[in-house]
């Protein structure tokens, strides 16, 4: 008996060395890119080139043509360049459209560092939770997510730089999107991949945040996402004490909302622990008309107010180049050591 158990602790501690040298620590995994975490460069941290909300059970890539989308998002995809943006996060996950050979032809054609994504999204009732996900276990999921990062997405060489999953906020969380939860969790652990989960209100970070803690993870390798729906800001205090980042990634819109939030988080000195971006697009297969909202209102609208606010040029860095670095560098962060 004895004996098994050091054959046992002999074995996790050969796993443990194998995936600390699997795991290139430090690294921004893009899809034409793999970085360090020393390579400045403005992100938008959570956008989308095409969405498709028909549902886990009907999508299917052949309802849309890769160059009429590239013709709809070129516009606003070439205003990026007057703002100098280097990274775009693009956050469609599996079976809402994620498709991973668009992402790179455009991440050639307007030379930006799109960074994809594994995972699966629970949010919207499980819509977009395919039947074999509902029915396998965490470990199965964890272990398709991590054989993406580890050979490639949809046969190609192309890798996720995070994880993105989704829940509906509440706490209990639903069943699905608990399991969901754990098979991020024991991804980050084989991959050093950051969590980004659609959250919305903090009822819902909660539970995921003390289920990262069971598994010994640092809550610096969780995005919370669409963090602005939460309404009593002593829940971003509570947040940033707890260590994970805070996304506020709708500013197209109500932009006044989220500048009194980020004023807030200034003045909280909790801005290290803040992600901006817009949440905008998208090429949306199922509409006849395409209306596609613009990447540019945190450069034209916010910053300028932002900076007659009282932020200096060192915060608006933190935002837009010091926080996403760190927020999606791939490492694993594991409680006490980050
Ligand atoms: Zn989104």
């Amino acid at each position: 008996m004895k004996r098994k158990s050091i054959h046992v602790a002999f074995a996790v501690l050969l796993g443990f060395i194998w995936s600390c040298k699997a795991i290139p620590s430090n690294r921004i995994i893009s899809i034409n890119n793999i970085g360090t975490a020393n390579d400045k460069g403005i992100w938008l941290t959570h956008e989308h080139i095409l969405v498709d909300f028909i549902g886990a059970d009907s999508i299917n890539p052949a309802d849309w043509d890769h160059d009429t989308v590239i013709e709809k998002v070129r516009p606003n995809l070439e205003a990026l360049k007057a703002h100098n943006v280097s990274y775009f996060v693009d956050c469609t996950p599996a079976y809402l459209g994620r498709d991973v050979r668009l992402l790179e032809k455009i991440a050639n054609e307007f030379n930006l560092k799109v960074v994809t994504n594994t995972g699966f999204y629970g949010a919207g009732k499980n819509k977009f939770v395919p039947q074999f996900a509902k029915e396998s276990s965490a470990q199965q999921l964890a272990t398709i997510w991590t054989n993406e990062f580890k050979n490639g997405i949809d046969g190609t060489k192309i890798r996720p730089g995070f994880i993105k999953i989704g829940v509906d906020s509440q706490n209990p969380l639903d069943p699905i999107d608990e399991k969901l939860v754990h098979a991020a969790c024991l991804t980050h652990l084989s991959t050093g991949l950051t969590i980004a989960s659609h959250t919305g209100q903090a009822k819902g970070l909660w539970p995921q945040i003390l289920l990262l803690k069971k598994y010994g993870i640092s809550p610096s390798a969780f995005i919370w996402v669409h963090a602005q729906f939460e309404f009593d800001n002593e829940e971003y205090l509570k947040a940033a004490e707890a260590g994970c980042w805070i996304s506020l990634d709708n500013l197209a819109y109500e932009t006044e909302q989220h500048i009194e939030k980020l004023v807030f988080a200034k003045t909280h000195n909790i801005l290290d622990h803040i992600l901006i971006s817009h949440d905008s697009g998208w090429y949306d297969p199922q509409k006849e008309v395409q209306q596609l909202n613009p990447y540019t209102n945190i450069f034209e609208v916010v910053i300028p107010e932002l900076l007659k606010r009282g932020f200096t040029e060192e915060d608006i860095n933190q935002l837009l180049v010091e926080n996403p670095i760190k927020a999606f560098s791939v490492e694993r962060r594991t409680i006490g050591t980050n």
